[in-house]
């Protein structure tokens, strides 16, 4: 039996530099050394960008999903004696579905066990929206994860150097390298978190157009369908959704504001401006719930969910999650005296005519650089700065109508935000054409035709 030779690292960058496809074993090499500390984090970063430069192959691709996965402890949910489901999005501006579909989907009595990120590129962060919550923990133990779970059937926590470690590392370096918009990549990140959960059932939004990390329609179902099938073979039934980013989820884009319009959801208001946002957390709640068999479809998922809302339930959960998680609830009824940015500005419609175009990934900075963003890994972000979008994709303005309100800690942060959403929000005589807000759905099935159809590894 032949000794194996030890690994180096600069022998891996070269070769994944060079277009070599790596093998488990050194995937492991790689991943152990991000999640131990023992790679140093400029070798790190030279490998994300070769592998986003190269691509990876499905087997590097399964390969580095479970080694992240398998970098730190795993929670097993079987003790909670409830089927565990989540709901994971690829990205967006002002996506806060999160926030609903958890205590919607634990209200109808499944466990929702979320490890989530923080801001990543252009796209918002779950976890620095709910550290907007004064005292809210997102770095739990696997114990008081646990424990959350059981008291409230939700809990929404990030990576720690015990929980999915791999990702902790990684996910931070790709922030700060330009290394986010890679499938492979996206995949690891997203399913390691996932699988680390002990999921018995996944709902993946992954969503397309501008504000996509993926733009390309058919980088986009390779994505998805790559994440449906890594996950199903990993043991979790999953179907992903290919859904709308070409304008911001709802009307708030930032911290604390996101958590203002999801919790005006939950407590049954309907104001036109976040139609989108509870649709889609609908249908997203609606498959939650039917795959983790709580309703025979996704259809009476929806309407399970609606239900959730309507009699409060859902909005209860949620409330009970953040103090189990010792945030302070009382913040949600202060909003307007909470909320108190340093500076605020209103950006007007330069013209009349019809929202023809957003260019999402740009509005996506332009929230972040406001302050609700960070440039440095580590770094505190401003839980009260963002934007609130007025005017949807496709309606009519008229000159000097507001667009959008702009919040920081100061006028001085604000210039950059405004200049980009004027290049970014294009105004015309004639309407766009209507997008759907869910315009495919991938199962094991047709996953694993799309992948079979077009994969050259
Ligand atoms: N969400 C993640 O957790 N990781 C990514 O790479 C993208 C979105």
């Amino acid at each position: 039996m032949p000794v194996p030779i030890p690994l180096h690292t600069i022998d891996i960058l070269r070769k994944t530099r060079d277009g070599v496809v790596l093998d488990a074993r050194e995937i492991g090499f790689l991943v152990n050394g991000a999640a131990n500390g023992s790679i140093p984090l400029e070798q790190l970063s030279a490998w994300l960008m070769a592998a986003w430069l190269r691509g990876l192959s499905l087997n590097e691709i399964h390969a580095l999903t479970l080694a992240m996965r398998d970098s730190g402890e795993k929670f097993s949910p079987a003790r909670l004696g409830k089927v565990a489901v989540d709901k994971h999005s690829t990205g967006g501006v002002g996506d806060k579905t999160s926030f609903l579909v958890a205590p919607i989907a634990a209200a109808c009595g499944l466990a929702v066990p979320m490890i989530s990120g923080r801001a990543l590129g252009h796209s918002g962060g779950t976890l620095d929206k709910l550290e907007a919550i004064p005292g809210y923990r997102t770095a739990l133990s696997l114990q008081e994860f646990e424990a959350v779970l059981a008291r409230c059937g939700a809990s929404i926590v990030g990576q720690t150097p015990a929980l999915v470690p791999a990702d902790r590392v990684l996910y931070a370096l790709r922030d700060r390298t330009a290394t986010i918009e890679s499938p492979g990549l996206i995949c690891a990140s997203i399913l390691s978190k996932k699988l680390a959960a002990g999921l018995n059932a996944l709902v993946l939004d992954v969503k397309t157009g501008s504000g996509a990390f993926l733009r390309k329609m058919e980088d986009t179902e390779y994505l998805a369908s790559l994440m449906v099938t890594t996950a199903e073979a990993a043991g979790t039934r999953t179907v992903a959704l290919l859904t709308d980013m070409s304008q911001p989820l709802g009307h708030a884009a930032g911290n604390w504001i996101e958590l203002v319009e999801a919790v005006e959801l939950l407590r049954g208001k309907r104001p036109a401006e976040s139609e989108d946002l509870r649709e889609l957390s609908l249908i997203l709640a609606g498959w939650m719930i039917a795959l983790g068999g709580k309703a025979e479809t996704a259809e009476m998922g929806y309407a399970r969910a609606e239900a959730a809302i309507a009699d409060g339930s859902a909005l209860k959960v949620f409330f009970a999650m953040i103090e189990a998680q010792g945030g302070d609830i009382s913040v949600f009824d202060l909003s307007a005296a909470f909320h108190k940015p340093g500076a605020t500005q209103v950006l007007n419609a330069w013209e009349s005519g019809f929202i023809y175009a957003m260019d999402t990934t740009q509005l996506g900075w332009a929230v972040q650089r406001t302050g609700a963003g960070r440039e440095k890994a580590g770094e505190p972000v401003d839980p009260h700065a963002g934007i609130d979008f007025h005017a949807r994709r496709g309606a009519r303005v008229v000159k000097g109508q507001p667009l959008a309100t702009l919040y920081a800690t100061s006028p001085a942060l604000l210039a950059e935000p405004e200049e980009i959403l004027h290049q970014a929000i294009v105004l015309s005589p004639a309407p766009p054409q209507v997008v759907p807000l869910v315009s495919r759905i991938f199962t094991r099935a047709t996953a694993e035709a799309h992948l079979s159809a077009t994969s050259n590894s």
